[in-house]
């Protein structure tokens, strides 16, 4: 009797096994299901702190599928090549994955797609990564959305279908083929902070973003709309982490916050509805990159090519060392260094100094996030920065220059955020504001004793020098 012929399911940045459309595809026909994570040039590509979590969400999910008499199969090198490996180790007549929709991933999957067909494989892609593909949702004349408000008034009222069960458990093939070790893959070795400051702060795996979920449900949602805006107050999800590494799917938040709205009060309906309205920012990111794939290197809008930014230069780097002596900065600066994560109002405050005050590219920084961030995303980093930067779609617009410390007046009106990450100064700082000074490089020269540095520009000055640049553009028009 002829062997059944298994089924590769190829993990990338989606990491669980609920609402998994792939893995649930793969189990439908029948056939042994070999899952494979596979370290190519796009695991090289990532930051230090996201290729660090992404090796603790392969980890946590190599357990789960332990626990239902499966495996994760490591592989490291191209994927096309691996895949093929596989192919001829096992004798797979398939390989499934979920769809990326970023320029290097589409490329890579198109020619891997076209390679195993010609081989007679099957290589289906599905969904899973967002609540909508992205070239589903159109505006009314039928081209892609370039601002958010209609983005979100058609997506609001469309139903993303009901998140898939996890499989309870999942048929091995009768010989496992040969898998690399994660410790060998040495995902921490670039986080020069060393692995154990930033894991202090990270949630990893399914089971921890669901009750992530539940939490915020629970605890947060209903003062979602006041306290979103507050780095002080723990008043949002947090669940860009997991989102950024596949360990809960859009779709199952978007069901879980619906239910929850219908079930609860209305400040719980109010909370709920803002909060999906976030959520949509990252489908929009997505959309804007899958239809403009250069948005994490080029200017959204060509008008802004000849602007005089800075490249990199010592007061962006005094910028990336949190030591500005602009004290919401500079908390914000070290709470992503030692945490990996950065609240919204600070990432758009720090990206708005840099951009402006310091007139300084963009890229410069959206380099510098790729690098800190455990929750790393392409689309929403790029979105994010161009949007603070003016030179994005549906962007702030480039005379609104964020005061840093009008802005830390109203949204850290007690200084707790500034005394949580900046010890100097402070007779007894806490914990969070002395690990910074642990974890940053002893090349750096810092000390907690040091007097606090005085701010490096100012306000009225910087904010002067930047509209200056703003009006020379717009003379050039
Ligand atoms: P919540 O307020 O609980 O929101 C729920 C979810 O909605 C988030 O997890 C996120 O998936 C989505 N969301 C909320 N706000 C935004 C937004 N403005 N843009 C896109 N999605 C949003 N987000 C990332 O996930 N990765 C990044 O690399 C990233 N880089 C950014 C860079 C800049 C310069 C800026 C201004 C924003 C960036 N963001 C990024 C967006 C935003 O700051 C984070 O998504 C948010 O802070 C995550 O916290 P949370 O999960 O508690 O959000």
């Amino acid at each position: 009797m002829d062997q059944p012929r298994p089924v590769i399911v190829w993990f990338r940045r989606d990491l669980r096994l609920g609402d998994h459309a792939a893995l649930r595809a793969a189990l439908d026909t029948g056939q042994p299901v070999i899952p494979v994570f596979i370290h190519d040039e796009t695991v090289e590509a990532l930051g230090a702190a996201a290729r660090w979590r992404l090796g603790k969400s392969v980890e946590a999910l190599g357990k789960r599928l332990a626990a239902r008499g499966s495996r994760l199969i490591l592989r490291r090198g191209p994927a096309l090549k691996v895949l093929t490996d596989l192919i001829s180790e096992t004798g797979a007549g398939a390989v499934h994955w979920q769809r990326t929709y970023d320029r290097d991933g589409i490329a890579r999957d198109k020619a891997v797609k076209a390679r195993l067909t010609q081989s007679g494989i099957t290589a289906k892609s599905f969904p899973g990564a967002l609540l909508h593909e992205p070239w589903q949702v159109q505006t009314g004349s039928g081209g892609p959305y370039r601002v958010y408000s209609p983005f979100w008034r058609t997506i609001r009222g469309l139903d993303p279908g009901a998140p898939l069960p996890a499989p309870s458990r999942i048929p091995a093939p009768q010989d496992w083929p040969r898998s690399e070790h994660l410790d060998d893959w040495r995902m921490g070795q670039a986080l020069r902070r060393g692995e154990p400051v930033v894991a202090a702060h990270a949630v990893i795996g399914e089971d921890a973003a669901r009750d992530r979920l539940e939490r915020f449900i629970a605890e947060r949602m209903a003062r979602y709309p006041q306290d979103r805006d507050r780095p002080d107050l723990p008043g949002t999800s947090d669940l860009s982490e997991n989102l950024a590494w596949g360990e809960i799917s859009p779709r199952v938040i978007w069901h879980r916050t619906r239910a929850a709205i219908e079930e609860g009060d209305a400040a719980a309906a109010k909370g709920g509805e803002k909060f999906l309205s976030e959520l949509a920012w990252r489908d929009f990111a997505w959309h804007l990159l899958y239809h403009a794939p250069d948005m994490d290197r080029r200017n959204w809008r060509p008008e802004w090519d000849g602007f005089p930014w800075r490249g990199d230069n010592d007061d962006a780097e005094r910028w990336r060392r949190g030591i500005t002596g602009e004290p919401f900065v500079d908390a914000a600066m070290r709470q992503m260094y030692v945490t990996g994560r950065m609240h919204n109002r600070a990432r758009m405050i720090v990206a708005s100094y840099l951009t402006k005050h310091l007139l300084t590219d963009w890229r410069v920084g959206l380099a510098w996030f790729a690098d800190c961030l455990t929750d790393w995303d392409p689309a929403s980093n790029a979105m994010g920065w161009q949007w603070v930067a003016g030179c994005g779609p549906d962007a702030a617009p480039y005379f609104r220059v964020f005061n840093p410390a009008t802005q830390a007046e109203k949204f850290d009106p007690k200084g707790a955020y500034r005394r949580a990450w900046i010890a100097e100064g402070q007779k007894d700082p806490p914990e969070t504001a002395r690990s910074w000074f642990k974890a940053v490089p002893r090349s750096w020269g810092l000390s907690p004793d040091a007097p606090y540095p005085a701010p490096m520009i100012d306000l009225k000055a910087g904010r002067e020098r930047a509209l200056a640049a703003y009006a020379a553009r717009k003379a050039g028009e």
